[in-house]
């Protein structure tokens, strides 16, 4: 009996022992687990803050179906509601400028077939009002399988636009001239390297406000700026959307512009307009009522043999020379255009032979 007692009382205590290993295990089991859980929420934190502080948008594509998941904070700062934004390539892609779409698609393409570890590209994203917002995506491949064909990629996108909008009015400040807003002489002088002549048909007109030195003389520097932006609206609003390409402002009150494709007559036909335009009715500068004309000298490829945009602007520019020799206000072309082609160009009568003197 008491042997009994002894075994009953022997196997309680090793079952209390027993249990109470097993509480303390799963106690120390709950507690890992918490830390562990609070490390994770931790790591997310922070992961959220360094995201957050450094404007990034995190991005996720799994590559068997395609679904491509962007942070919601990415989504609501391009204006999206959940529900406008679906997490498909496809669906994204069509979010992203047409000519950035190849670039992102070649770089995954390259990151799949393990040509490129990792992608860095810039590219433009539709926002809901309809603007392009520029971004900066960074990305690589998160996991792969044994045979190496990759099933995630993750990456981070970053808004570049005021990085992107500095470029460009850097870009556009090395490139015009600030008065007037025109391609300045830096890029005309880059131009003029170009080939033309008959192979690439080009055509000139060189022009020079007359008498601009007595408009800052008589009515002072500011007024003069103020008849230079007139001009340079007038010829602009004078000219069909396919001319107006290469407008330039080579000099205080000199200009050119390069017209694609058209011989002589055509040009000559251009720059009458433009004369007119300039000098047809008076303008409206600090209170003055002024009329301003304008000289111009004009040269098609059809007029050289071969030769580079430097020999047109040499030859046009005699011309002008001849325009200003002849009294100003008027259109002169290089070489001798036949009576015809003058009658059909311009609405003052081209000399037959160049001006006397020029
Ligand atoms: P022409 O008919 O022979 O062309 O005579 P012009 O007086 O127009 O030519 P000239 O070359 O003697 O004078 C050009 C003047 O243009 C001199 C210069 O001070 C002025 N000018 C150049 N750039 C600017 C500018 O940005 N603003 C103003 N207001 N004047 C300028
Ligand atoms: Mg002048
Ligand atoms: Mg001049």
């Amino acid at each position: 009996m008491v042997r009994a007692e002894q075994t009953a009382l022997a196997v309680v205590g090793v079952m209390t022992v027993l249990t109470a290993l097993i509480l303390t295990l799963i106690v120390r089991d709950r507690v890992w687990q918490r830390r562990a859980e609070q490390k994770l929420h931790d790591a997310e934190d922070r992961l959220q803050f360094a995201l957050f502080a450094g404007g990034l948008g995190l991005w996720e594509l799994w590559c068997d179906t395609g679904r491509l998941e962007v942070i919601d904070r990415a989504v609501a700062a391009l204006g999206y509601r959940r529900g406008q934004w679906r997490d498909t390539v496809r669906a994204v892609l069509r979010r992203i400028h047409r000519d950035d779409r190849q670039i992102l698609r070649r770089s995954w393409r390259q990151m799949r077939d393990g040509e490129t570890s990792r992608c860095h590209d810039d590219i433009r994203l539709r926002a809901a009002d309809g603007r392009w917002i520029w971004y900066r995506v960074d990305g690589r491949i998160a996991e792969r399988r044994a045979d190496g064909t990759p099933v995630r990629m993750i990456g981070v996108l970053h808004d570049i636009s005021t990085e992107k909008g500095r470029e460009e009015s850097l870009a556009y400040e090395a490139t015009h001239d600030p008065l007037l807003g025109l391609l300045n002489r830096k890029v005309f002088d880059a131009a003029c390297a170009a080939p033309c002549g008959p192979g690439a048909p080009a055509g000139m007109i060189v022009f020079d406000i007359d008498h601009f030195k007595a408009v800052n003389d008589t009515y002072g520097h500011a007024v003069g700026d103020e008849v230079l932006k007139t001009v340079a609206g007038r010829v602009r609003s004078a000219l069909r959307a396919e001319e107006s390409g290469q407008l330039f402002r080579i000099g205080g009150e000199e200009f050119v512009l390069l017209l694609p494709g058209q011989g002589t007559v055509a040009v000559a036909a251009v720059a009458e307009r433009l004369r007119q335009a300039v000098g047809g009715t008076p303008m409206l500068a600090g209170g003055h009522t002024l009329r301003v004309t304008a000289s111009f000298g004009v040269c098609g490829s059809d007029r050289i043999a071969g030769g580079v945009i430097r020999d047109l602007f040499g030859f046009a520019d005699e011309a002008l020379y001849c325009a200003k020799e002849n009294g100003r206000d008027q259109v002169q072309c290089h070489g001798a255009p036949g009576p015809r082609e003058a009658a059909g160009a311009a609405s003052r009568p081209l000399p037959a032979e160049p001006a006397a003197g020029c």
